[in-house]
């Protein structure tokens, strides 16, 4: 591996998306959400990296195991799920340094899955021990919401991730607005919360265009 190949590894700023927008198909109902607007910016910012060798990102993915690692996870929750979850979509985007997260299968939730609100509080005040989630059964899914908030958090870290566009109004992935009890309230969901308390920027798919420049990245040699 040359060593402009290390310095991309060490400098391309690596993006978390939630994977609903990117087709997988991880929704409580089995749906995707794909968003036009979210997939155009990812490309753009993805524009920069296309006069790399075609195996580049493969070989940086391999060396960091980021393909196999989310790989497996997704894998994991399509075992247990009754639907299928379409992962090949994921693929370009891995290529690309997207990270996708989708909290609620990282915090084992599965696929279907009930529906679940915040309850006293919103994302915060669940980090802070306040409030809870629970889902539309009455069921206390708290820690599931912890523990996949947690783990995306820590995906996040170890692929230099300091942004993530978020879905909106997900008890999880909210950004600027979530259902608490009922109504929709200004808020942020469980892993909008902690990316933002351990200074990752989220934007949701409504604030897009706001996202900052990506920092230059560092092309590998012509030689
Ligand atoms: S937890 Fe986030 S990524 Fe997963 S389905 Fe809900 S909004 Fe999408």
């Amino acid at each position: 591996m040359t060593s402009a190949l290390l310095d991309l590894i060490a400098t391309a700023p690596a993006i978390a998306c939630s994977a609903c927008f990117l087709q997988v198909r991880c929704r409580y109902d089995g749906a995707a959400k794909a968003n036009t607007r979210v997939q155009g910016e990812l490309a753009q910012r993805a524009e920069r990296l296309d006069n790399l060798p075609s195996d580049a990102f493969e070989r940086v993915d391999a060396v960091h195991g980021r393909e196999r690692e989310l790989w497996e996870i997704f894998e994991a929750a399509q075992a247990k799920a009754d639907l299928q979850l379409d992962i090949e979509a994921i693929h370009p985007f891995l290529l690309r340094g997207v990270l996708p997260i989708c909290p609620e299968l990282f915090g084992g939730l599965g696929l279907p899955r009930t529906p679940a609100d915040l309850s006293l509080g919103d994302g915060h005040d669940v980090l802070a021990g306040k409030a809870r989630v629970l889902d539309r059964s009455g069921a206390d899914v708290t820690h599931a919401f912890l523990k996949g908030a947690q783990l995306a958090l820590a995906l996040a870290r170890a692929h230099g991730v300091r942004v993530a566009i978020l879905k909106e109004r997900s008890p999880s992935c909210g950004v600027h607005q979530i259902h608490r009890d009922g109504a929709l309230v200004e808020g942020q969901g469980v892993t909008a919360a902690l990316f933002a308390r351990e200074g990752i920027e989220v934007f949701s798919e409504e604030d897009v265009e706001a996202l900052p420049c990506s920092p230059p990245r560092v092309r590998r040699d012509p030689s």
